[in-house]
């Protein structure tokens, strides 16, 4: 029997808003629709709505709201980050390193740079799609002028040593002459970990750090970027004088003010990683146990506490996504951006997965939403189309 509503457990590709969060910005949608930079009654109530936005964003990022700027959303943060310091310090260098597994917003804008003149590193990753902090350490140069390496990868979920590499840029920055004032900045996507796991810029050491509302039961549309004060970057849009001249164009007021009451329900929520946890590992064991050739694809302790990346061999993904699908289960097979290409994921690729299970590949995102029930009915229900399908291809 179908449960009573669908089951989705592709929440790293988006999740539904948080009613509150929703609730929240309605006024700012309806009769408070005034210009965050107009001067008058209406325009000062949006802008101190969006301030008070962006100082919830910033403490919750363990700074200040000062070093947050409001973006459309993670693609355009990373895209902010990225070209914003490699065409601000171009003088200095040309160097970018990277890691194979980032996500599309990071990549792609990475192979745009090099048809500017950059020159990118992409380090590999073990099986676990893990960057090791000493492959940075060698990858850089005299020409480095930025680090991005993401903080939890979207597909395995892998959480990356960004501590180990900010202690690494911090001492050959400290190493480098002081006349030429060449450094490197450190960038962190950290659009999957930020409402799921404590993400503190200090703790981390990064100099830039790109987070999505909507990943968080916020608002589509609204992200952020922060950038530390010492960090030298072009503007991404040219324009009018909003964000610090750094981002020109109208705020969006509903979407700030949805996005931090989404930060703050996410921050309280914090404690619902064990019960999600203890969800995953009953998924995964029953499935092991339950289907032969099986493989985890996710670190099984340095993982996102969320998701589960499981290859099925000789399985087809889009197969068994549709007939999950006909189940009312709702998964996904890698990263939401690429999910209509034929090609593997580059990520899967990256950490080596065989080739007989590199298209059989399967992630489960869970969130505050899902249940025992649900994970029981999904066990039961993948074993039983598993079985459907290597028998029709068998016989
Ligand atoms: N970075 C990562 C790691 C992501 O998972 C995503 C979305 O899937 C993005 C960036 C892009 O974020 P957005 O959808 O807000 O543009």
């Amino acid at each position: 029997m179908k449960p009573q509503k669908p089951i989705y457990l592709d929440h790293n590709a988006t999740t539904q808003i948080h009613p509150t969060a929703l609730e929240a910005m309605m006024p700012f949608l309806k009769e408070e629709y005034g210009n965050s930079s107009s001067l008058h009654k209406k325009g000062s109530l949006a802008h101190s709505a969006v301030e008070k936005a962006r100082d919830v964003i910033g403490n919750a990022l363990g700074t200040e709201g000062v070093d947050v700027i409001f973006t459309s959303g993670g693609t355009e943060s990373d895209n902010f980050a990225i070209k914003g310091t490699c065409f601000k310090n171009k003088n200095k260098g040309n160097h970018i390193v990277t890691s194979s597994i980032e996500h599309l917003a990071v990549l792609a804008p990475c192979r745009f740079l090099e048809t500017q003149g950059f020159d990118v590193t992409y380090l590999p990753v073990d099986k676990y799609g893990m960057v090791n902090p000493f492959a940075v350490k060698e990858a850089i140069n005299e020409g480095t002028i930025l680090v991005s390496i993401m903080h939890a990868n979207n597909e395995v979920g892998a959480i990356q040593p960004i501590q180990e590499i900010a202690g690494i840029i911090k001492e050959v920055n400290g190493n480098r002459a002081p006349k030429d004032k060449s450094r490197i900045y450190f960038h962190t996507d950290a659009v999957q970990t930020f409402g799921k796991i404590p993400v503190d810029v200090d703790e981390l050491g990064v100099d830039l750090l790109s987070v999505s509302a909507h990943k968080l039961h916020g608002p589509k549309g609204i992200g952020a970027l922060y950038i530390r004060k010492s960090t030298s970057i072009a503007p991404f849009m040219h324009g009018g004088h909003q964000e610090r001249d750094l981002r020109a164009g109208t705020v969006n007021v509903a979407g700030a003010v949805g996005f931090a009451k989404a930060v703050a329900i996410a921050q309280s929520n914090l404690k619902d990683q064990e019960r999600q946890k203890g969800l995953k590992d009953k998924l995964y064991h029953v499935l092991l146990q339950n289907i032969p050739d099986i493989i985890l694809n996710s670190h099984p302790d340095k993982s996102l506490y969320n998701t589960l990346n499981l290859g099925f061999k000789d399985i087809n993904a889009t197969l068994l996504l549709a007939s999950l699908d006909l189940k009312d289960i709702f998964v996904s097979a890698g990263s939401a951006c690429i999910a209509s290409s034929p090609e593997p994921s580059h990520v899967l690729k990256a950490m080596g997965v065989p080739k007989e299970y590199i298209k059989s590949c399967i992630r489960f995102s869970l969130g505050t939403d899902n249940t025992d029930k649900d994970i029981e009915y999904c066990a039961r229900e993948i074993t039983k189309v598993i079985s459907r399908i290597r028998n029709a291809y068998q016989a």
